[in-house]
């Protein structure tokens, strides 16, 4: 077995030939000429010349070899049906939907927004849209149609997929309503829209906008529609992200680094091969249901389970009874999810046969060790704690089974994975921390490696400003997460450097919460905090000032604003930003020169003492929070 040290060592000293095997791991139409051109840092070309396609990746290569192994499961314990797809059926599906998003006026280059509850008919799009050379977005379906609106302005697609509802336990979750209201909101105005009708709920068709897909589906039956080859730089996809400031970020990604990266980790990192199952709780909304739900199984030439539905619904068994029907293998989940099953009966983890599962891989917030433990006793797998964001789009931090057999640490995601050179600064300096145990801001040197953000879409200049900084001698990207690093090389990550929660590994800005309670006609202003919890990690916790207090005479006036402010909340953002509660103050603690102490907030609302104080305007305003806690 190839040594893990050497193996990463070598993919950042000898970075090209490194990759250009990796390479091979893909089918390429023209293969690449340069592996990567970083003539221009910050950004990095991944095999330029090189080109490909995403959809043939994941579909038409496996057709000669695996034409009836299934590719894709879609569960919904929502509506419960159980659907299965070959590579074959899922072929004739994506060309389908290719072909009614041309037909609908889409071209290579141009943006198809989806807004879609967990069913196939999402993944088809993301995959349609790969095949033709459009970029697609998916947004997260839980998102309300102030946040659709933003990311509709942004994205301009020329085309927008959705579905009259989804649901969730057992609640009928409309979705077309929302969408209705964020185009008209949007100053961007799509083309086309398209629908797919579960019959879950009354949908208004727009005349002359709207289309069914079911008549589209009739229409373009039996459609061929080539892959179009693209440059291995052309954008796959756009995937927006909170970030410090109100505005959500386009994560722009490419294709042939992508497919690269997805092709490796899935080997080295999962150890999936194909003809096995590969099931992500994840969904599509996010990156790991863009990298784990979608491309990167199908790429292996796994099947991949797409769930709709809670964990708990009909019983605490249900993943495990999926894991035993469709012989798992590789499993990903978050923390939060298994924090939710702990709740249950604990001999539902015994109730099924989960000899097929090797690893449960767990990410998106910290893996807290009662968690771990529980999780691992009951199964008596392989628990994987990986780190990485929507930016990166695969494995920053976690251990590489599929190179070498590797502990893991408690506490710990892991080593850093190859292509990424980790590196821990000190904040106030800037210098690199060089030894074991010290505090500091985890960077990577760059170029990132394929698979990570190429830019945010359309904005150059923010994606420089953002994430990069110039220490002495190089160009480092910064994840806004603050680490240390054992003498083994592990990391251990301590939580954001920004204004970034992250609930039930959700991730959220709190300026975007704060912006919106800020609407609110009797609210002057607002701070929005992150407050661990046991259950989610974080909960987002508010604290405003009112311009009118008059009214605010007693504990029933004072829930009434609150309500008010989490009904506003919910159809601006969505229910996932929601506050746990909204506190009402006279003050909010600030510095002399006005800026907002959140940290101090925060520790106060966590019992942690806040630490140095001499620059607060007002030391009664953190008494207030002090009193309300
Ligand atoms: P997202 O872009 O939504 O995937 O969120 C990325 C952020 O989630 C990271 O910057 C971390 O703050 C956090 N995160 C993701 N995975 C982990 C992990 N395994 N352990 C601790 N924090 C994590």
């Amino acid at each position: 077995m190839p040594d893990y040290q050497a193996f990463h060592r070598r993919s950042i000293d000898d970075r090209d030939a490194f990759w250009a095997e990796q390479a091979n791991r893909i089918d390429w139409q023209t293969q690449p000429q340069t592996i990567c051109d970083y003539s221009n840092p910050p950004f990095a070309r991944w095999f330029e010349g090189g080109t490909t396609n995403l959809c043939h990746n994941a579909v038409d290569r496996h057709l000669k070899d695996r034409p009836d192994q299934i590719a894709l499961i879609a569960v919904s314990t929502e509506t419960d049906t159980e659907q299965t797809y070959t590579f074959r059926q899922l072929h004739a599906h994506v060309q389908t939907m290719a072909a009614a998003l041309l037909d609908l006026g889409v071209r290579k280059g141009d943006r198809v927004l989806i807004y879609m509850p967990m069913v196939a008919e999402a993944a088809f799009a993301m995959l349609a849209c790969a095949r033709i050379g459009a970029i697609h977005s998916v947004v997260f379906g839980g998102f309300a149609s102030v946040s659709l609106a933003s990311r509709i302005e942004d994205a301009s697609p020329v085309v927008v997929v959705s579905a009259d509802a989804g649901s969730r336990g057992g609640k009928v979750v409309p979705y077309k309503p929302l969408l209705d209201e964020a185009l008209a909101l949007s100053s961007h105005k799509p083309q086309a829209v398209l629908l797919v009708d579960r019959q879950l709920a009354p949908m208004a068709m727009t005349a002359g906008r709207d289309h069914s897909w079911a008549s589209l589906q009739t229409k373009h039956h039996n459609a061929v529609v080539p892959c179009e080859w693209v440059d291995a730089t052309h954008p796959s996809y756009t995937l927006y992200t909170s970030g410090t400031t109100g505005k959500p970020k386009g994560v722009q990604r490419d294709t042939g680094g992508y497919a690269v990266a997805l092709a490796a980790s899935m080997e080295t990192i999962f150890c999936g091969k194909a003809g096995e199952t590969y099931f992500s709780t994840s969904d599509i909304g996010w990156v790991v249901g863009h990298s784990y739900i979608v491309y990167g199984p199908l790429i292996a030439g796994m099947a991949t389970i797409m769930y709709e539905g809670l964990p708990i619904r009909p019983d605490g068994g249900i993943w495990w009874s999926l894991v035993e029907k469709y012989k798992v293998t590789v499993m990903f989940s978050a923390p939060t999810a298994i924090r939710v099953l702990k709740k249950q009966d604990p001999a539902l983890l015994k109730r099924y046969d989960l000899s097929s599962l090797r690893a449960l891989f767990l990410a998106g917030e910290p893996l807290d060790e009662p968690t771990a433990q529980w999780i691992s006793d009951g199964l008596g797998k392989d628990i994987i704690d990986n780190y990485w964001q929507t930016e990166s789009g695969w494995p920053i931090l976690t251990i590489a089974n599929g190179v070498e057999k590797a502990p893991s640490k408690f506490g710990s995601p892991g080593i850093a994975m190859y292509g990424y050179d980790v590196k821990l600064l000190d904040e106030a300096t800037g210098e690199e921390l060089h030894g074991a145990d010290k505090k500091g801001v985890l960077v990577i040197e760059g170029p990132l490696p394929p698979g990570c953000m190429q830019t945010v879409w359309q904005d150059d200049a923010r994606f420089v400003n953002t994430y990069w900084k110039s220490v002495p001698g190089k160009l480092v990207y910064s994840t806004f997460d603050w680490a240390t690093r054992d003498k083994d090389g592990y990391y251990f990550i301590l939580g954001r450097t920004d204004d970034v929660i992250n609930v039930a590994g959700h991730r959220l800005g709190t300026r975007e919460i704060e912006e919106c309670i800020s609407g609110h006609p009797n609210i002057s202003e607002v701070a929005v905090v992150g407050v661990a919890d046991t259950l989610k990690g974080q909960v987002a916790m508010a604290f405003a000032v009112v311009k009118d207090a008059s009214g605010l005479v007693d504990d029933k006036s004072r829930f009434a604003l609150e309500g008010e402010i989490m009904k506003l909340v919910d159809q601006s953002i969505g229910a996932i930003g929601r506050p746990a509660r909204v506190r009402f103050v006279t003050v909010l603690p600030k510095t002399r020169s006005g800026k907002l102490l959140r940290r101090a907030i925060q520790a106060v609302c966590e019992g942690r003492d806040p630490g140095d104080l001499t620059t607060m305007e007002d030391p009664s305003a953190l008494q207030q929070i002090r009193d309300l806690m």
